[in-house]
C-alpha cells in the first residue's frame, strides 16, 4: 500500500499540473481564479517531499508507513497552499491517514474507512455539509458508493472505481447549486450554473486512483 499511495501522490501531481489551468478557470468563474495554482503548488511540493523522503524503517508495517506518508503529504498541504483547498485537503489526508492507521480486514475496507474519515474531515474544518456546491458533493456520494460496494463484495478496484464514478456525478451535480460556503458564496445565485473547482480537483483525485489501481 506504500508503494502505491506514493505512485498516486506522484500521478496525481502529474494529472494536477496538467489540469491547473482548467481548475483555475472554474474558480475565475465563482472564486478568485487560484484553485488550479493552490493544487498543483501543493503537490509539486508533495513531490518534493516524496524525492526528499527517506524510505520506511525496516520494522514498519505497511500499514504504518502507509498512514505516515499520508500524514506527512497532509502536513505538506497544509503548510504550502494558502488558499481553502490546502488546509481542507490537507486535513482530509490527515484524518485518512488517521483511518489507515487502525486495523481493516482488507485494502478496500481500509481506502473506504479512510476517505469516510476524510471526507468528514473537511466537512468538520469547513462546518459544511452536501449540498452547498463544495468538494464534500464530490467527496460524500464517493464514500457512500464505496461503502455500498465494499457491502457488496467489491475488491479494490471495484471499491475505488465506484467511488470515481459516484465523484464525477456529484462533481457535475455542483453546476445548479447555489453556493453557501467559501467563496463561492459571495455571489449568491450568480454561483449558479457553474461547477465547483473544489468537487472537480476532489473527482479528478479519484479518477488517478482509479486508473493506478486498476493498472496494477
Ligand atoms: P480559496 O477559496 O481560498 O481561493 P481554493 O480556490 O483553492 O481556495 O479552493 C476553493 C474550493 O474549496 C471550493 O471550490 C470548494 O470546493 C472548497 N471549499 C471552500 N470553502 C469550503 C468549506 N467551507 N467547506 C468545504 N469546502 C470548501
Ligand atoms: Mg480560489
Amino acid at each position: 500500500m506504500h508503494d502505491g499511495l506514493a505512485a498516486w501522490l506522484r500521478a496525481s501531481a502529474a494529472r494536477i499540473h496538467e489540469e491547473a489551468a482548467a481548475l483555475t478557470v472554474l474558480d475565475q468563474k465563482i472564486g478568485d481564479g487560484d484553485h488550479g495554482i493552490n493544487m498543483d503548488r501543493g503537490f509539486a511540493a508533495i513531490v518534493a517531499m516524496l524525492d526528499g523522503r527517506e524510505a520506511p524503517a525496516a520494522d514498519t508495517t505497511d500499514a504504518a508507513a502507509t498512514a505516515d506518508l499520508l500524514r506527512q503529504a497532509g502536513k505538506t498541504l497544509i503548510s504550502t497552499v494558502g488558499g481553502a483547498a490546502g488546509p481542507l485537503y490537507g486535513t482530509a489526508f490527515l484524518r485518512g491517514a488517521g483511518a489507515l492507521a487502525g486495523e481493516h480486514p482488507s485494502a478496500a475496507a481500509a481506502f473506504v474507512a479512510a476517505l469516510e474519515a476524510a471526507a468528514g474531515g473537511i466537512a468538520g474544518l469547513g462546518k459544511a455539509a452536501e449540498g452547498e456546491k463544495t468538494m464534500l458533493d464530490a467527496l460524500f456520494p464517493a464514500a457512500r458508493a464505496a461503502r455500498a460496494a465494499l457491502d457488496g463484495g467489491g475488491d479494490l478496484a471495484a471499491v475505488v472505481g465506484a467511488a470515481h464514478d459516484a465523484a464525477d456525478a456529484g462533481a457535475a451535480a455542483t453546476i445548479p447549486m447555489l453556493a453557501t460556503k467559501g467563496r463561492a458564496s459571495y455571489l449568491g445565485e450568480r454561483s449558479i450554473g457553474h461547477q465547483d473547482p473544489g468537487a472537480t480537483s476532489s473527482a479528478l483525485l479519484l479518477g488517478v486512483l482509479a486508473a493506478n489501481v486498476t493498472a496494477d
